[in-house]
């Protein structure tokens, strides 16, 4: 079985091959690493492996990680905590958030991908403020239409990121998408391209809060190379890096 350094390695290979098909610069392309259902022990070997190809590749940057469920990131936190606080580490949130988990998140959390209400911002720039620390955060937008996901649509995401944007609390860092889960590619990359054109929209306003909102988080182990062509900056890799999780 390929080593997690292999895998992580091909995955970034991956990354860069379509960053140089599209003419883009494999550096504004990051990896972020979905752990969820994965011990505290793998997380550890992963960021370990992921700093070790990052450093091959000149760059010092904080490792990326992902959790879905609130319970998962409290009971890893701890293995964590130094390397967050060392900034060598940044976690976010990519699952679905309800309020009443806010507190226990914030803490254990530096962003979170999936504010898709009006009312969950307000929730979490109250609380942050509370906290006295600025929370970054992506509106996550359903682009595909499928009522299994969760997101704002595509037609409203544009007010909500202006909404967040204008709250005391909260650092609006751009958008991200899970992608249409079909074999029609042109479909998935269609996707892809309207949250682009809605973070370009975004920041084209000059709203106050927005110039900083350019991150793209979109693409997964099974379609990455469709969203960097699509202007990912970041791709959140999970299967490719782990193998396949169990089913629950
Ligand atoms: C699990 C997950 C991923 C990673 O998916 P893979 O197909 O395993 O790479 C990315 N984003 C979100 C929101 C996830 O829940």
């Amino acid at each position: 079985m390929p080593s997690l350094h292999d895998r992580l390695a091909t995955v970034r290979a991956r990354v860069d091959d379509a960053a140089h098909a599209a003419g883009r610069d494999p550096g504004e392309v990051r990896l972020l690493l979905a752990t969820k259902t994965q011990d505290a022990g793998t997380v550890l070997a992963a960021i370990a492996a992921a700093t070790d190809l990052a450093a091959s590749r000149g760059d010092d940057g904080p490792v990326l990680i992902g959790e879905n469920r609130v319970q998962e990131l409290v009971a890893k936190a701890p293995a964590l905590a130094d390397l967050v606080a060392a900034g060598r580490v940044e976690v976010h949130m990519i699952g679905n958030l309800q309020r009443n988990k806010i507190n226990q998140m914030l803490p254990t959390v530096t962003g979170l991908e999936t504010v898709d209400t009006t009312a969950l911002a307000d929730a979490l720039a109250l609380r942050a403020v509370r906290a006295g620390r600025a929370l970054d955060v992506m509106v996550q937008v359903n682009v595909s239409g499928e009522e299994s996901k969760s997101g704002a649509e595509p037609a409203q995401a544009g007010a909500l990121a202006l909404h967040v944007a204008a709250l005391d609390g909260l650092q609006l860092t751009g958008f991200m998408t899970i992608g249409a889960r079909t074999d029609d590619e042109a479909a998935v990359r269609a996707g892809f391209a309207r949250l682009r054109s809605i973070r370009d929209d975004v920041v084209a306003s000059g709203a106050p809060g927005t110039g900083g909102a350019r991150e793209l988080s979109m693409g997964m182990s099974g379609d990455l190379g469709l969203a960097v062509a699509e202007g990912a900056t970041i791709v959140r890799v999970g299967t490719g890096v782990f193998g396949a999780r169990p089913t629950v």
